[in-house]
């Protein structure tokens, strides 16, 4: 499908005229027709608009309704990291690819061009995006608490240690050197470097012995590791510290998708139900954050690592090279500051 040929589907799906769809975007209806005839591309504020207007991501409106059944996302997990950087205004570590344009235009609109002083990345392991979209209603708080879907193609092989260290480094699998599941130290420069020799404080609340508490070990930053499953405590200790106000960058690690995924199945109750804790977590501490963080410009992730796929008709795994385990989706939301 073209450009144009979705923005008609995407129009008269809604039941808008060009002339409608025009007078939303203070455009004429002659501009709707020559995009909708692949004559002109909208400009990136209009693309903006109609995503707003559709309620669907940009990539779908550029490559397509059925882009992830088609292929992989477009674009990597390693463009994260330095748009987290740009948010707060600071250095991206040394190997970061360049930041996700769409990310960062929402950054720059939501804060008036101003920067982020605080991030918060939730971080769900293993929520693919074809469970994102196939089971809408288990995730109702995540997208009421949310304003963007940026499409994201996770990294070879998707698994745990090494798309987190792409995730915060911003680099790929060779350049991290994590290129399997093992969970060494990484040597090269990642997000909380950047972020302590920006003089920001980061803190990273996980279990002990997951990815994500091992990876980036030996820094100046704030460990807080609890058993291995435990997220009532890992969630609890997230909404202290947001209420203590003291970090500047805090990453929250829940496993509970898949740990149950592994054993159950992608599409078990019992893993949805899981789904229901992360979205209820999520919606927990956003609003924390909207209720006692009036005087900080907060941008809040729901950031996925990797996907998933089902195995002998009732396990799951992931790790291999296919949509299902590649595509992610990561979303999120800027919190202005109201009080000074
Ligand atoms: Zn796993």
């Amino acid at each position: 499908m073209t450009v144009g040929e979705s923005i008609k589907k995407f129009r008269t799906e809604l039941g808008l005229s060009q002339e409608d769809l025009g007078e939303k975007l203070l455009v004429n209806k002659q501009t709707i027709s020559l995009w909708e005839n692949d004559q002109t591309m909208p400009s990136i504020e209009n693309l903006m608009l109609l995503r707003e207007i559709f309620g669907v991501s940009i990539d779908k409106i550029l490559y397509g309704d059925d882009n992830s059944k088609m292929g992989k996302n477009l674009n990597s997990l390693d463009t994260i990291c330095a748009t987290l950087a740009y948010a707060m205004g600071i250095t991206p570590p040394k190997y970061a690819a360049e930041k996700n344009w769409e990310l960062a235009n929402y950054i720059d609109k939501v804060f008036d061009g101003k920067k982020a002083d605080r991030i918060v990345m939730y971080n769900p392991d293993a929520v693919a995006q074809w469970i994102y979209e196939k089971y809408p209603d288990y995730f109702p708080d995540v997208k009421l608490r949310t304003d963007i879907e940026i499409y994201l193609a996770s990294v070879m092989p998707s698994v745990t240690p090494v798309c987190f260290g792409t995730m915060y480094t911003g680099a790929q699998p060779e350049i991290h050197g994590i290129q399997k599941y093992e969970k060494p130290v990484l040597t090269i420069d990642t997000i909380f470097d950047a972020l302590i020799n920006a003089g920001k404080k980061p803190a990273l609340i996980t279990y002990r012995k997951c990815s994500l508490s091992r990876i980036f070990l030996e820094r100046n930053l704030d460990y807080y590791h609890f058993e291995y499953g435990d997220i009532a405590n890992v969630n609890a200790k997230a909404a202290e510290v947001i209420l203590r106000d003291e970090h500047d960058f805090i990453v929250i690690y829940n496993g509970n998708y898949d740990a149950t995924m592994h054993k159950n199945g992608p599409e078990s109750a019992r893993s949805l139900a899981e789904l229901r804790i992360n979205n209820h977590m999520f919606s927990c501490i956003s609003d924390l954050i909207k209720n006692n963080w009036k005087h900080h410009n907060t941008l809040v992730g729901y950031a996925m690592d990797h996907g998933c796929h089902t195995i002998d008709g009732s396990c799951g795994s992931h790790g291999l090279d296919m949509v299902e385990d590649i595509n992610i989706v990561h979303l999120y939301k800027g919190y202005k500051k109201t009080e000074s």
